[in-house]
């Protein structure tokens, strides 16, 4: 076994930080991480895809902050694996690799007029707000008076609620400010989100869900109707129900009795209904609903089946907002219909065999598929730790032919912008500083070339 041992990390979200910090335990220099982001800056879905408005959730990059200055730990941020460098470089170069390069792109819905101007997935809006430098050019028209938001999950409420609420909230937060100028100027005034099962079903959590009830100047409109439970649903609701779920429930159902204020703006939370065409000629002016009825599975699950009941509601923008998926690699394994790397614990496994590759371990979104909040990541970046030191203990891993001074000069002369720890701190800095002064906790560069001048220094 040779020392230092040595693992490339790529993407340097939740999941890549946390495996980090679990291998970087021993604190004493004998392991080295290399992390590697395409982006010049680290934090992944934290940074680019964390609301605004929810700072406290952001507070949890001061834990990668204490990896970062862990002996053993490198950064190599705006390099492009699978561009840069290969797959099969990083493993001359590591006794281990570690996909954890989340779910970048949106499911789609499937239906006609998806493609649409104006019909945007969700993934790209909250890229756009939150300054990620591939959507701060989204082609986005916030001249209409009325959007869609499809799906019922926590991503739907976060982009419904940045649509919705006024945007002097968001003057103290880190939204881009194209974000801002163009949301300043918005003319949205109505804001439908489509769940297409019941308010029993819907993915979004109690407090995200109260949220919207609490923001001024804004009415939640629910239509009683679409909260009335037959019988049987009534009955397990109160007894079998999980309590996140009965609370959604009991929270819709207060939404359902409010009397609107007539304030300026409205979101409408519409329950069994789903898009079945994306309406307009050159762009977006309206989605083609259906109704949906619930039904039991064999298995006891519920879905959504539509009836013959349709209608039609004018709009300007449709976001969809049903699920993030994630994107191959090159030269990694990649399961299409899931949109994941084919795994066993953390063990990135042969397509067609099933059989683990050796070396070659993933976490986070691209491992388990788009769930659970931020500190799911470290469950489940443990895990892959776990097996990929059972794989060293067992010598399943073989020694590398290039070392940590081997990889560095072959990334300084393949990417002279790569962005190092120092690098990114000096971009970090700068952001803060100029937010300072407005009270906000940093002012986002939303160009590369920008950070990497910053970060060059
Ligand atoms: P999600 O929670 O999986 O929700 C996806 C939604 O899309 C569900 O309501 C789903 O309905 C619906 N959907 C799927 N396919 C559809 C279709 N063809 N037509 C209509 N609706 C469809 O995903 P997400 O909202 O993108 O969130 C991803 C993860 O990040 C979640 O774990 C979420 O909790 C987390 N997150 C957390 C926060 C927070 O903590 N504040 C914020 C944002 C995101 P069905 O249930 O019927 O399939």
């Amino acid at each position: 076994m040779s020392t230092p041992f040595r693992v490339a990390i790529v993407g340097a979200g939740p999941a890549g930080f946390y495996a980090a910090g679990e291998l970087l335990k021993a604190k004493d220099g004998s392991v080295e991480v290399e992390l590697f982001d395409r982006l010049p800056t680290p934090w992944g879905l934290v940074r680019a895809g964390v609301a605004p408005d929810h700072p406290n959730i952001k507070a949890v990059t001061r834990v990668y902050e204490k990896t970062a200055a862990l002996p053993g730990f490198h950064y190599h941020g705006n390099v492009h694996v699978g561009r840069d460098i290969s797959h099969e470089e990083l493993l001359a170069h590591h006794h281990a690799v570690v996909y954890s390069v989340g779910a970048p792109t949106d499911r789609k819905l499937g239906i006609p007029g998806e493609e649409l101007k104006g019909s945007v997935g969700a993934a790209d809006f909250v890229g756009w707000y939150n300054g990620h430098p591939d959507f701060r050019d989204l082609d986005l028209d916030l001249q209409v008076e009325r959007a869609v938001v499809v799906g019922a999950g926590n991503v739907a409420l976060d982009v419904a609620r940045m649509l919705g609420m006024p945007v002097a909230e968001l003057h103290t937060t880190d939204t881009a400010d194209h974000a801002l100028e163009d949301l300043a100027n918005s003319e949205i005034r109505d804001v439908f989100i489509l769940a297409r099962r019941g308010p029993l079903e819907a993915a979004y959590t109690n407090p995200e869900l109260l949220e919207l009830g609490e923001i001024a100047g804004l009415d939640v409109v629910v239509d009683p109707q679409d909260v009335a439970l037959d019988e049987a649903t009534a009955a397990f609701v109160a007894e079998g129900a999980d309590k996140t779920r009965r609370r959604n429930v009991e929270i819709v159902t207060e939404y359902a009795g409010r009397t609107p204020s007539g304030a300026e703006r409205r979101i409408h939370l519409r329950f069994l209904t789903s898009p079945v065409e994306i309406l307009g000629t050159d762009r977006v002016e309206g989605v083609r609903i259906v109704r949906n009825e619930l039904v039991t599975n064999d298995d006891g699950s519920v879905s959504a089946r539509p009836t013959d009941r349709e209608e039609v509601i004018e709009c300007g923008l449709v976001l969809r907002s049903i699920g993030y998926l994630g994107v191959e690699l090159p030269g990694v394994p990649f399961d299409q219909r899931r949109g994941v790397i084919p795994n066993v614990e953390g063990r990135v496994t042969d397509l067609e065999s099933g059989e683990p590759l050796p070396g070659v371990y993933t976490a986070g979104w691209i491992k388990r598929g788009p769930s659970g909040v931020i500190g799911t990541n470290k469950k489940d970046a443990q895990e892959t730790v776990r097996v990929l030191l059972e794989d060293r203990e067992a010598g399943r891993l073989a020694d590398p032919s290039g070392d940590g001074a081997a990889l560095h000069a072959l990334l300084d002369e393949r990417v002279p912008d790569r962005i190092d720890y120092d690098a990114w701190e000096r971009i970090n800095t700068h952001e803060k500083t100029t937010g300072e002064p407005h009270g906000r906790p940093r002012v986002k560069l939303v160009h590369v070339e920008k950070m990497v001048d910053i970060g060059k220094g």
